[in-house]
């Protein structure tokens, strides 16, 4: 399993997230337009989802379906 970044985040990126995540498994450039968990680091703690003003990270099977997209972006973020 792992936690997924969503749509939310988009524009937001205040990196809230970031601050409490615990093996540092979140990440994303200036360019990018979100960040992104990484599947292979997440040790699935859910430290970061009440840290996210917005409400953009979610456990793998709790993703609302209309986001379901956002798994795959996540993941394809470190295939890069
Ligand atoms: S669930 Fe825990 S390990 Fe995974 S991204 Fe959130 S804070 Fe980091
Ligand atoms: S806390 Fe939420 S809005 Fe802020 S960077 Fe993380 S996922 Fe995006």
């Amino acid at each position: 399993m792992t936690f997924v970044i969503a749509e939310p985040c988009v524009g937001v990126k205040d990196k809230a997230c970031v601050e409490v995540c615990p093996v540092d498994c979140i990440h994303g450039a200036d360019e990018d337009d979100q960040l992104y968990i990484n599947p292979e680091e997440c040790i699935d703690c859910g430290a970061c989802v009440p840290a996210c003003p917005v409400e953009a990270i979610f456990p793998q099977e709790e993703l609302p379906e209309k986001w379901g997209q956002y798994l795959q972006k996540n993941t394809q973020y470190f295939q890069k």
